[in-house]
């Protein structure tokens, strides 16, 4: 099968192309995957460190009740991951965890902000999700303008800022208002439409995280199940080898180049980062390549702890945000969830910040001094450490830019990934990006 032509080739072998191999595969096409990487997966990984099981960064998974994900498992895995549910997200404050409010009645109760700033936080919360689909330019606007009017006190902009930072990468300055309200379940991001108004005002007495969740035996599981569940003799994959230009003829694709050699397809699905695709394709529109030039990504720092005990202050089940500092942090003892991700009586917590320019090292060690100031028993339990630094998603969500489509401009390249649709995050975005493309391919009558 090396030498012949495939129906499609997929460049890169993270979850998006994962997910489209696997789709392609199940419809009937021979597919070529080229991986630059030695391991297939990406950021979708869960590897070992001195007995611990550690993931690519710390996941938890939104929208797995009715979501792209899980529309994607139905139609295509025959191996199906098992997912937990993620547990509540928490605030620490002074040593205490009180529960991420949610709904106005969480709200009033939050005392970690005075109550001043509680009830300025309902009034925007009402005006936000009232303006939704009244005055969605006024929701397009970052966060920061959005709430100017409130005042908020700096603890209040502490917290807004965080947020903006774990649901879009970005500073509350650049994070558009109706991300926070999709993030927080407010609003479905696929409409704006009337009908939807209700429901969300529905959300202000009754609202969850029920349909976010952690897979059984980390992230990996869910790359696994993907690449277990394409037919066999149906694709190749090819590791270590870097794609270097997406040949394309009068604006038809007709294969790729690769660091090693040429292979020829009539479509090809792009999963590497959109701000490279300009560099692959000779003579790109201006236009186009100046839309992509626009895209931002953001580098996130995480540390994994090996805990030689399980603290009482991590015996939740969930995740939590730190956020009155200058170093905010996610952070999810994923062991909870999963003892086999720690070795036995042990516990394994991932924590994660966002890097801008600094100095690595510096950024590292302001962060763990933030860790050990929020939970001191931590630092005498450490077992192991282990530091990450990667681009969570390869664009992120910023006021006035909007992501290529899945369908580009030369015909039969389809891209995907999580810079080629806006909704929710992560995997799950990558799974919508999955959907969209293969949606443009019926059309484009290349799937039935
Ligand atoms: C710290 C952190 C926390 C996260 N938290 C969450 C979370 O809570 N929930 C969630 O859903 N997601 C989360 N994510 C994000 C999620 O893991 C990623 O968004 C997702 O895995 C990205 O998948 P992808 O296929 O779009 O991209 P990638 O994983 O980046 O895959 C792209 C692949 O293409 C390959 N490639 C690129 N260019 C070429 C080329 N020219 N030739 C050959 N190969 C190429 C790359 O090597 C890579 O393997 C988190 C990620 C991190 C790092």
């Amino acid at each position: 099968m090396v030498n012949k032509k495939f129906d499609a080739i997929v460049v890169g072998a993270g979850i998006s192309g994962i997910l489209s191999t696997l789709a392609l595969a199940r419809e009937g096409k021979t597919v070529l995957v080229i991986e630059k990487n030695s391991v297939l997966g990406g950021n979708c990984r869960t590897y070992e460190i001195e007995g611990y099981q550690v993931d690519t960064g710390p996941h938890a998974i939104t929208d797995l009740i009715n979501g792209p994900l899980k529309k994607l498992i139905n139609d295509y895995f025959r191996v199906v991951p098992r997912f937990f549910p993620i547990g509540s997200y928490y605030v620490r404050d002074n040593g205490k965890l009180q529960e991420f409010p949610l709904t106005l009645l969480q709200l009033a109760k939050f005392d970690i902000l005075p109550k001043k700033e509680r009830l300025i936080m309902s009034s925007a919360m009402i005006d936000a999700v009232a303006n939704f689909s009244l005055n969605r330019e006024l929701l397009d606007k970052s966060i920061y303008e959005f709430m100017k009017k409130y005042k908020p006190s700096s603890q209040t902009w502490k917290l807004i800022n965080t947020v903006s930072y774990f649901l879009s990468g970005k500073s509350m300055k650049e994070t558009p208002t109706w991300r926070i309200l999709g993030g927080s379940g407010y609003v479905d991001e696929n409409s704006s439409h009337k009908k939807n108004q209700l429901k969300s005002l529905i959300k202000f007495k009754k609202n969850n995280y029920s349909s976010h969740g952690y897979p059984l035996g980390g992230i990996q599981s869910i790359t696994d199940c993907a690449l277990n569940s394409i037919p066999k003799n149906s694709t190749i994959f090819k590791l270590n080898e870097k794609v270097v230009k997406i040949i394309t003829e009068k604006n038809i694709t007709k294969g790729v180049q690769t660091d090693k050699n040429i292979y020829n397809s009539d479509i090809v699905i792009y999963s590497g980062f959109m701000t490279n695709l300009p560099n692959l394709i000779d003579n790109l529109s201006k236009v186009y390549t100046c839309e992509l030039e626009k895209l931002k990504q953001t580098k996130s720092l995480t540390i994994w702890f090996g805990l030689k005990k399980k603290l009482l202050e991590l015996s939740y089940i969930g995740s939590e945000i730190y956020f009155n500092t200058e170093t905010p942090y996610w952070a999810i003892p994923v062991s909870n969830l999963d003892s086999h991700l720690a070795p036995k009586n042990k516990q394994l917590v991932g924590f994660s910040t966002i890097i801008e320019n600094e100095k690595s090292e510096e950024k590292i060690n302001n962060f763990k001094k933030t860790i050990f100031t929020a939970i001191p028993n931590l630092f005498e339990n450490i077992d192991f450490e282990h530091v990450q630094i990667t681009v969570p998603e390869k664009a992120a969500v910023t006021t006035g830019v909007k992501f290529p489509s899945p369908r580009s401009t030369i015909k039969n390249l389809y891209l995907v990934g999580t810079d080629t649709d806006m909704r929710s995050m992560g995997i799950t975005r990558a799974s919508h990006s999955v959907i969209e493309a293969l949606k443009f391919m019926r059309e484009d009558n290349i799937l039935d």
